[in-house]
């Protein structure tokens, strides 16, 4: 098993989470040379590296490119503990959906004063957590939630979620959640009634955004309800633009050209000085390229499908664990073969035209449906890189078959030059 491997043959750990997850110095320079490391034991379980410097990294990338807008991380996107752990240590703050979200990011002992609840539609009891545990800020899209937050945490400070144009995003949310900015004043009117604090707007232009224009048009909207705001006496001082941010750069969309659009639009619309605070709530952008998630061939077979042939090849996770990213998050995954090497060797084995099969016994749980991949046996591994975001939070263990473990590589530089410049801020 991955993780008993882990701590039998990596040591010297770097510092313990809450759930006594290590964090490993493992002198391997890559998630790769992990897995190899991983895979001398007679191993079979599929496992996760996670490769912690690639959290640092995203962080300092989105404080560089994105330096006047303070990140919320998303933790639904992945709860790991060391990456929440990790992000807790470098100072980000958390955006959280539910009462165990925020418990658990309590739990690492960060401030409630540095977690939003943005959630739009609260169950009573979470928000009657909320309030006894001090976390205050949080989001409403509609009058119901108004009643509901006055009941159970009427000190709440509230952002209004307004729905803005997420047509281009791979996951719509405006369909469920945001409030029409033409219904801002009627609800802007409702929570001064009531005596509720209202600070700020939030929005998000839909998970895996495709258009940097979707961030202008929002920030636009955002402000035109700052400005009906003041007419109406109310002085709003938190604009939150939500998440959608890549998770990996590709040649059609980079993260610095959204953050240079972004940028724009907050310098017009909210420029330096104008007393309100920019804040955001990442998921995918700071976790996706921190998972290679490695599975083991567990049986093969030649199609009888198509017409020309092919080989199905079955690994130990599937659509109902990891991959329930094919489904809900419409995400691609390409598979390597761990035997291809890293892409430096002269020879390259013939590829062949194969399938990638999950686990479970339902036709539905096919990973990759046409690919190339060398001649593999049964036994040999499989990996996919990016699979940080919306992976292993989901994952089920249905047909009973296991989830992936964990192992966890960080060199010690990166990570520790920030505990140092955090212990000395
Ligand atoms: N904030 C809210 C309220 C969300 O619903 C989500 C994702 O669904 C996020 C943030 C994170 O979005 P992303 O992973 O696209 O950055």
């Amino acid at each position: 098993n991955a993780n008993s491997l882990c701590t039998k043959h990596l040591t010297s750990s770097l510092g313990r989470s809450q759930d006594d997850t290590p964090y490993i110095r493992t002198g391997a320079a890559s998630p790769l040379e992990l897995i190899r490391m991983a895979i001398q034991d007679p191993a079979e379980s599929a496992f996760f590296v996670v490769d912690v410097d690639e959290v640092v990294n995203k962080l300092r990338e989105w404080q560089a490119h994105l330096p006047r807008v303070t990140p919320y991380y998303a933790v639904k996107c992945n709860p790991d503990v060391a990456v929440l752990q990790t992000l807790a240590q470098l100072g980000c703050n958390f955006d959280c959906a539910s009462k165990e979200e925020i418990s658990n990011v309590l739990a690492l002992g960060v401030s409630p004063s540095r977690i939003i609840y943005a959630n739009p539609c609260k169950q009573p009891s979470h928000l009657r957590y909320s309030r006894n545990v001090d976390v205050n800020l949080t989001t409403f899209d509609c009058e119901d939630e108004l009643h509901k937050i006055y009941k159970f945490n009427p000190k709440a400070e509230l952002l209004l979620r307004i729905s803005v144009d997420d047509s281009s995003a791979v996951c719509n949310l405006s369909c469920k959640y945001g409030a029409l900015p033409s219904s801002a004043e009627e609800l802007l009117t409702v929570a001064k009634r009531l005596g509720l604090n209202v600070r700020g707007v939030s929005f998000h232009v839909g998970s895996g955004c495709k258009e940097p224009s979707a961030f202008v048009e929002a920030v636009k909207s955002a402000s035109q309800v700052f400005t009906e705001a003041r007419q109406f006496g109310l002085r709003m001082d938190i604009l939150d633009v939500g998440g959608g941010f890549p998770g990996m750069d590709t040649s059609e969309l980079k993260f610095k050209t959204i953050a240079q659009r972004l940028n724009g639009a907050l310098d017009s619309y909210f420029p330096h000085g104008c007393g309100v605070r920019l804040i955001a709530e990442p998921g995918r952008f700071l976790v996706s390229s921190s998972h290679t998630l490695a599975v083991n061939v567990i049986g093969r077979k030649a199609s009888n499908t198509t017409s020309a042939p092919s080989t199905m090849y079955f690994v130990n996770d599937g659509v109902y664990g990891s991959f329930n990213c094919l489904l809900y998050d419409h995400a691609e995954v390409e598979a390597k073969a761990l035997k291809m090497g890293d892409g430096t060797a002269t020879s390259v084995p013939d590829l062949q035209a194969s399938s990638v099969w999950g686990p479970t016994c339902d036709g539905l749980d096919c990973i990759v449906p046409q690919t190339k991949l060398p001649q593999l046996q049964v036994g040999d591994w499989l990996y996919f890189e990016n699979m940080g975001a919306y992976t292993s939070a989901a994952g089920s263990r249905f047909n009973g078959m296991e989830l992936p473990g964990k192992l966890y590589m960080a060199s010690t530089s990166a990570y520790e030059s920030d505990e140092e410049s955090l212990a000395s801020a």
